[in-house]
């Protein structure tokens, strides 16, 4: 069975036109759902990862299980208002408004080789505004790795500076 196939995609949801990307249906699988890992962990691991940086929600899925994995630390980029102490804010827009990421202050160590994490790249804006905020601390991104990709959306050229990654790519909505 291909990967593409044990995605579930709900039209509609969160609001008419969008079509949504369940991935739980992948995470019920534990064969499928292991793959993943692993390929995805012995790229990281052949990119000399020391820094797995998840963003907020479903990306901690796989960072958590990634950077236990590779046994390097995690750090998680939220929304704001979410984590607890000093931390840098990147903002990005929204179809209609702005939206914003925060990380800890102290979560990078300068020269960190860090992964950006998260299921799904659309328009490539969380992705990008989570790569400042690792470059902000001194990080170098060497990986910005995906579930799946929403091709049409073009997110991979906002980030074209950066080596991009996913193992299901949809070029079209349907
Ligand atoms: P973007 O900043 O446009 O690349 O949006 C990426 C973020 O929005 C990811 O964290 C995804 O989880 C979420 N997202 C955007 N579009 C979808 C979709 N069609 N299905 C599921 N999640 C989505």
């Amino acid at each position: 069975m291909e990967l593409a196939d044990i995605i579930r995609s709900v039209p509609d949801f969160p609001k008419k036109g969008i079509v949504f990307k369940d991935i739980t249906t992948l995470l019920a699988d534990e064969k499928a759902f292991c793959a993943v890992l692993h390929q995805w962990a012995d790229r990281l691991r052949a990119r000399e990862v020391t820094r797995v940086l998840a963003i907020e929600s479903r990306g901690f899925i796989f960072g958590g299980a990634l950077a236990y994995e590779l046994k390097v630390p995690l750090a998680l980029a939220r929304k704001a208002g979410k984590l607890p102490w000093s931390t840098i804010r990147e903002e990005y827009a929204l179809e209609y408004g702005t939206d914003s990421l925060e990380l800890h202050e102290d979560a990078i160590t300068p020269g960190d080789r860090v992964a950006v994490v998260d299921d799904l790249l659309a328009t490539g804006g969380t992705a990008l505004a989570t790569v400042k905020l690792a470059e902000r601390l001194n990080g170098i991104v060497v990986d910005v790795g995906f579930l799946i990709e929403l091709a049409f959306l073009h997110g991979r050229e906002k980030l074209d500076a950066y080596p991009v990654e996913s193992f299901i790519t949809y070029s079209s909505e349907a």
